[in-house]
């Protein structure tokens, strides 16, 4: 069953130099499709690339680093959040290190915006052109060492939430604010304030937000009025995951260990299960890790897909490249 459904696509994404940066270039875009790893400078006497293979790499889509938002946009994300409005699932993922371009990617800035305002102005122009009444609903929460914590509440004020199971089988996070929202400007507003409440906690927790995934979902609920009352539900995930960086290379002492695993289990898990899906694997890893517990209903099946894998140009991040590009070809198919 799970061979029939929709595989996730996996596109990459170069981000440009910063001005604070060399611009020792370790990857080129070869073509729309094929990333280039090179090493500009002689690896062989380098112990730190002795792991690093070089070479080429095929993606659903490769996009270098002038590629604009824009571009990206169009060419995959609004197809998928298209399809919200025939009662499907869709989720885009942003996976790569800290300080690869995951948050520009998935948010973006106001000069500059992402993938959220862009998808949500999308939802409101649909619904603003159609004669449905639609019912629009975000939620916003971050899975932080394996633990759910809401967004549209002030941190001080939110537990750990528990995820459960209804008598349908669904599961959903107990205790979750689901709000629902009226305008883009609506939405906005309620988003800045939830993503303070991420970046008020960063400053007490060491790096907090390269360490925990943000998830948003929009809901979109509305009621058939042909075959009398069916009510549809389509849904939109949109992820920026945790940093992908093995921070047991950096960090030391039991408590950072721990974090790391943890954070690494719901990265892990989601790696398995893109793998599963994409190679029609019989058992698919749904249950064991929060994240893809939270999203079985969203991956697979007749859901649609999309890993986007950031990369950062420079030959200091060479090593987490590599490991960001293995990830990438254990998740597409074979
Ligand atoms: P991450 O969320 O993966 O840690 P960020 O999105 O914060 O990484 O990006 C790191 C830095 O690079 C930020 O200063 C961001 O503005 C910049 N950046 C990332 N991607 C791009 C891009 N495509 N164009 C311009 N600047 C970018
Ligand atoms: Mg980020």
């Amino acid at each position: 069953m799970s061979g029939s459904g929709h595989k996730i696509k996996v596109v990459c994404r170069v981000r440009p130099f910063l001005k604070t940066e060399t611009p020792d270039e370790s990857v080129s875009v070869e073509s729309d499709r094929v990333l280039r790893a090179t090493n500009p400078r002689d690896s062989t006497k380098d112990t730190r690339f002795k792991q690093v293979s070089l070479g080429l790499q095929r993606f659903d889509a490769c996009y270098g680093p002038t590629v604009g938002q824009d571009v990206i946009y169009k060419n995959d994300v609004r197809p998928l959040v298209e399809t919200v409005f025939s009662g499907m699932s869709a989720t885009v993922f942003c996976y790569g290190v800290t300080g690869a371009g995951k948050t520009h990617t998935i948010q973006g800035t106001e000069a500059d915006p992402g993938i959220i305002p862009r998808a949500l102005e999308q939802i409101f122009r649909h619904q603003a052109r159609d004669a449905v009444d639609y019912d629009i609903r975000v939620s916003y929460f971050e899975i932080y060492k394996e633990a759910v914590f809401d967004l549209l509440k002030p941190r001080e004020a939110t537990a750990a939430l528990p995820i459960r199971e209804d008598a349908s089988r669904r599961i959903f996070v107990a205790g979750l604010s689901e709000k629902k929202v009226a305008s883009y400007e609506q939405f906005a507003g309620l988003y800045q304030r939830a993503c303070g409440n991420r970046r008020t906690a960063s400053t007490k927790l060491n790096n907090h937000s390269s360490r925990s995934h943000a998830i948003l979902t929009v809901s979109v609920q509305w009621k058939d009025d042909i075959s009398a009352g069916k009510m549809w539900r389509g849904k939109l995930h949109l992820i920026d995951l945790a940093g992908s960086e093995d921070n047991r290379r950096t960090e030391n002492g039991r408590d950072r260990m721990a974090e790391s695993s943890a954070i690494n289990r719901s990265l892990f898990v989601l790696g398995q299960v893109v793998e599963a899906l994409n190679t029609g694997a019989t058992r698919i890893p749904y249950r064991d890790s929060k994240m893809t517990r939270i999203l079985q209903d969203s991956l697979g099946g007749d859901s649609l897909g999309m890993m986007i894998v950031n990369v950062s140009p420079g030959e200091g991040f060479l090593q987490d490249t590599h490991n960001t590009l293995g990830f990438a070809t254990r998740s597409r198919e074979v």
